[in-house]
Formats: structure tokens, C-alpha cells, sequence
């Protein structure tokens, strides 16, 4: 299920609840059951719509209300509250996502995902994000697979004004990101608190891909690991997402070419890595990159 059928599937259980003369226990029940079929159809996972539901039986507690309260409208803002939850905040741990501004070593964010992604594009934007929000970040590009890949972010990083680290001549990914990353977080002079470290990708999951991102993993350990996806992949995202998570631990994702249109992608990614969508890529341009929002992904009745 795409999230706009989710979104039309979530509806349709909240109408029924609204509609109903009485609003109890079965009635409310019957509408989070609705709901959580149709979550567990677009492959979130049960233990994230168990807990879902248990949440809004606690905040909805129906026999405790006193008459005069609107059911239903309480009903309907705890639905929304906890679909935003688990979209945006799915283990409670955005707060560890954001790199601290002025941070000795350094803070390392590794990027990874497939070839076309928009991996090298937005590696720069989120450089570029955080250095116009007072960050002072480099890049390092350990994309060694893809010719013209470090020419790419050389290009990018200059349009940024971002500092940059790479090769044209050695090979070796992991020997790339750990000189970077080294050189980048002992720069005396520049004092960086975000190093930003671009790597490669395959036009399709392969175990090559996986064990060189577990091995760049290992050598520099970064402290966030970002998944990038392109909107368009709808939901075989669950399963790349997945197999990202497997070789390193991802913490949050982002979203490129704009993600709303077939938001069902991106619930699966934070379905399958337990990450947050903290990004939205909205155009190839450096400044196109937004703090993501849940509400667009929440059905407009809920809102
Ligand atoms: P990589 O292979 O994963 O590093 O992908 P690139 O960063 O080279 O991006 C592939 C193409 O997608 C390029 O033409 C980018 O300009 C484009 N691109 C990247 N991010 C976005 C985005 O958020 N929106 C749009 N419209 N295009 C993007």
C-alpha cells in the first residue's frame, strides 16, 4: 500500500468513528484496528503499530473522560500526534540526530545508498544547511567506485564554499575516509565540528557495496550514519533500507526528489531502520533541502 491509499485507508476509519452515535471502546477499537491494517499493509512494522496503538489508548482513555469532552476530536489529534511520531521520531531519538554546533572532535556524518540516490548532491546540501546555521563543516568524498564522483563534489563543495578531502589517485575507500576524516578533524586552523563523508554506490544491492560501507564504517565511526533514498522507489525502499541497516547502523534518513508524492517509500524506510526522515531533497539545488515535515505524509482530514 502507497501512503496515499494509507492516507485514504486511515480516513476512511476515522469517518467511521466520527459517524458512530456513541463513541466507546468498541468503536474506538474498530478504528485503530482500521488503521493499523492498513499500516501493517504498507509494511511498518508490528512492533511500531502495537505501540502506536497502545499510545493512543493511553491519551484517549474513554472511561475516564468526563462528559462534555469531544471524543472524537480527541480521538482523531492522538491518531495524528502518533502517525507524526512514528514518521518523525520513530525510537524518540531525533534530539541525538542534530550534530552539536562547536563539538571537539569533530562530528562525523557518513553518508550511504545506492548509485543515483542523490547521495554526492546532498551531502553538500546538508554541508551547506548547517554551515548557513553557524556549523563549520567539510566534506570528504570516499567514492572511489564511481568515476567523476570526487570531480562532482569538488564542484559542489566550491559552489558551497565547504572545505573539501579526497583523491584522484588512491583507490582504497577506507584509506580515503580515515586520511579525511583524520586531516579534516586535527585542522588547527579551521576548527571543523561537522566532517561530512560521501561513499560509494552500485546501481543495485551488492554485497561489494555492504562490506565496503561496513569496513568505512568500522575505520572512521562516524557518529550518524544517513541513509539516502530517491521518493520514486516506492516501496522496494523497505528492503534497501534494510540492507543498509544490516552492514552499518543507520540513524536517520533522507529523502530525495522531493518524497511526497510516494511518501509510502519513505514510511518503509523509517519502518525498516528505525530512523527518523530528517530531510527532504526538494530540486538539485544547494538550497533545496528542507528540515523534513510530517504533516504533508498525515492524511489532511487528521490535521
Ligand atoms: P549519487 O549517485 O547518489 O551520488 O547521486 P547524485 O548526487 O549524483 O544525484 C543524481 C542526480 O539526482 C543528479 O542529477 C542530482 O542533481 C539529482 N538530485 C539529487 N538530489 C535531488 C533532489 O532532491 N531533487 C531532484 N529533483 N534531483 C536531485
Amino acid at each position: 500500500m502507497v501512503l496515499a491509499e494509507l492516507g485514504g485507508s486511515i480516513t476512511r476509519a476515522l469517518q467511521q468513528m466520527i459517524k458512530a452515535t456513541v463513541v466507546d471502546e468498541k468503536v474506538l477499537n474498530d478504528c485503530l484496528n482500521e488503521i493499523s491494517r492498513g499500516l501493517l499493509q504498507s509494511d511498518v512494522q508490528f512492533n511500531l503499530v502495537r505501540d502506536m496503538q497502545i499510545n493512543i489508548k493511553k491519551i484517549v482513555n474513554l472511561s475516564d473522560l468526563a462528559a462534555g469532552h469531544n471524543k472524537r476530536k480527541i480521538i482523531q489529534q492522538a491518531v495524528f500526534d502518533q502517525l507524526c511520531q512514528m514518521l518523525q521520531d520513530p525510537a524518540g531519538k531525533l534530539d541525538q540526530l542534530v550534530p552539536k554546533k562547536g563539538k571537539k572532535p569533530s562530528q562525523v556524518v557518513m553518508f550511504v545508498g545506492l548509485q543515483g540516490s542523490g547521495k554526492t548532491t546532498t551531502c553538500t546540501k546538508y554541508a551547506y544547511y548547517h554551515k548557513n546555521k553557524g556549523w563549520k563543516p567539510a566534506l570528504v568524498c570516499a567514492d572511489t567506485f564511481r568515476a567523476g564522483a570526487f570531480d562532482q563534489l569538488k564542484q559542489n563543495a566550491a559552489k558551497a564554499k565547504v572545505p573539501f578531502y579526497g583523491s584522484y589517485t588512491e583507490m582504497d575507500p577506507v584509506k580515503i575516509a580515515v586520511e579525511g576524516v583524520e586531516r579534516l578533524k586535527n585542522d588547527q586552523n579551521n576548527n571543523f565540528d561537522l566532517v561530512v563523508v560521501d561513499t560509494s554506490g552500485r546501481h543495485k544491492q551488492e554485497a561489494a557495496l555492504f562490506e565496503e560501507m561496513r569496513q568505512l564504517s568500522e575505520a572512521i565511526s562516524p557518529d550518524l550514519v544517513v541513509f539516502v533514498m530517491d521518493a520514486s522507489i516506492g516501496q522496494s525502499a523497505f528492503h534497501q533500507a534494510q540492507a543498509f541497516k544490516q552492514s552499518v547502523t543507520v540513524g536517520a534518513v533522507i529523502v530525495t526528489r522531493d518524497g511526497h508524492a510516494k511518501g509510502g517509500g519513505a514510511l518503509s524506510a523509517v519502518a525498516a531502520t528505525k530512523s527518523p526522515v530528517i530531510f527532504i531533497g526538494t530540486g538539485e539545488h544547494m538550497d533545496q533541502l528542507e528540515a523534513f515535515d510530517v504533516k504533508p505524509f498525515c492524511p489532511a482530514s487528521v490535521r
